[in-house]
């Protein structure tokens, strides 16, 4: 049969088609009026998608770049950090924090779970100088409470430090009312590019946090970012390609909104929203379980049914249909499978998801259920949505 390679992971996920033109066509040299123009209009264009009034940096890197530009623009070592880790990506920020010599006080709580915000409440002693959290979990398909955790942080001397690389574009967030003061994006996940920029937008606290913090950073000075982002350049030579890209994927997000970007990305959102719960309720059907404790709209990580290894999940679509699901990662692996619902991915994609699925797991685990299962219930999903005026 023929199979068409499709991508069902959380980053990166399929990429745009326009984007794809943009970035063949960019031969421009990046200290030109042509650039600037380009770069100062994906910079505003990034502030309508984040959400922001903030200034908005991007980086030449893959998104643990910009957290490790939170980390060296931020602390100084010895800084008394509070980090929440329940997950791989939680751990990077304990590692990161650890890298760079701050005293980190980590609240962990197992994979799949969430913070419980007076646990975190108790550990925000006013000594501590930030706080490192991700919006959404990839990890697990957790969706942590930044809204929470921001009216903790609120009126304290902690800077709210917030990972967002899958939770942008798959999440609502108030980045100004709610005081998120560093909030981090990748351009591999929600905006259907390739990998290979960061961006993040630092609020005025977080920018004087700058001036004062110690920390050797050299390539990654935001300082340094921001004045020369100011006039559409950066301090070293863009990814000028990748910039191209994410100017089309942000026009088509404002062309999707008609004429309104934040509309646009607000459709992805819904869109994500929408996908996550048809696939939550459909595979129940097959026997996989949810996995997270408080769902994100990212990522829907599942429990492989009882006697079937994730991996064998994972495997099976891979050589049946050539569609690259996730296996957990880490202490996970071989338990959880994780399917995408972030960027480029739409209700059909997640109808054909469900249907191989159907497929994959009626060859590990016979007679368990009959195809059309998971299908049917994500059609009902769909069709209540449309009724109910879900657009
Ligand atoms: C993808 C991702 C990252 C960044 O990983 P990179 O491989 O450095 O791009 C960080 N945090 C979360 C939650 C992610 O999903």
């Amino acid at each position: 049969m023929f199979r068409k390679t499709r991508l069902f992971t959380p980053g990166p996920t399929p990429l745009l088609p326009a984007a794809q033109f943009a970035m063949a066509a960019a031969d421009l040299h990046h200290r030109t009026p042509e650039f600037r123009a380009l770069f100062l209009k994906v910079l505003a264009q990034l502030k309508t998608f984040i959400g922001t009034k903030n200034d908005v940096i991007v980086l030449a890197c893959s998104g643990t770049g910009a957290m490790e530009a939170a980390v060296t623009n931020l602390t100084s070592p010895g800084d008394k950090v509070l980090v929440l880790s329940a997950g791989k990506f939680g751990e990077r920020w304990v590692a990161l924090a650890k890298t760079f010599g701050c005293e980190a006080v980590v609240l962990t709580k197992p994979y799949g779970e969430t913070f419980p915000l007076d646990e975190v409440k108790a550990l925000l002693t006013p000594d501590v100088k930030a706080v490192f959290v991700q919006a959404t979990e990839t990890s697990t398909g957790v969706r942590h409470d930044v809204a929470g955790l921001a009216r903790l942080v609120k009126g304290s001397d902690a800077l709210l430090v917030v990972d967002a690389i899958t939770g942008l574009g798959t999440t609502t967030f108030d980045v100004d009312g709610d005081g998120i003061d560093v909030i981090i994006g990748g351009s591999q996940k929600a905006l259907m590019i390739p990998p290979g920029l960061a961006y993040l937008a630092a609020s005025e606290k977080a920018w004087a946090r700058m001036e004062t913090s110690k920390q050797a950073r050299y390539y990654f000075d935001l300082r340094k970012e921001r004045k020369n982002a100011a006039k559409g350049e950066s301090a070293y030579t863009p990814s000028v390609a990748l910039i191209a890209a994410m100017g089309a994927a942000l026009d088509y997000l404002e062309q999707q909104g008609e004429g309104d970007l934040a509309k646009g990305r607000d459709l992805l959102i819904a869109n994500a929203e929408l996908t996550a719960m048809a696939t939550r309720k459909a595979a129940k059907a097959l026997g996989l379980e949810l996995f997270a404790a408080s769902p994100s709209a990212a990522a829907t990580a599942l429990k492989a049914p009882a006697g079937v290894s994730s991996t064998d999940i994972v495997k099976g679509f891979k050589k049946e249909f050539a569609g690259v699901l996730s296996d957990g990662q880490g202490e996970m692996k071989g338990q959880i499978v994780r399917i995408a619902h972030i960027g480029y991915l739409d209700y059909l994609d997640c109808v054909a998801i469900l249907a191989g699925l159907e497929q994959v797991v009626a060859q590990l685990k016979p007679g368990s259920f009959q195809y059309g299962d998971a299908v049917r219930i994500a059609q009902q999903v769909y069709a209540d949505a449309r009724n109910a005026g879900v657009k």
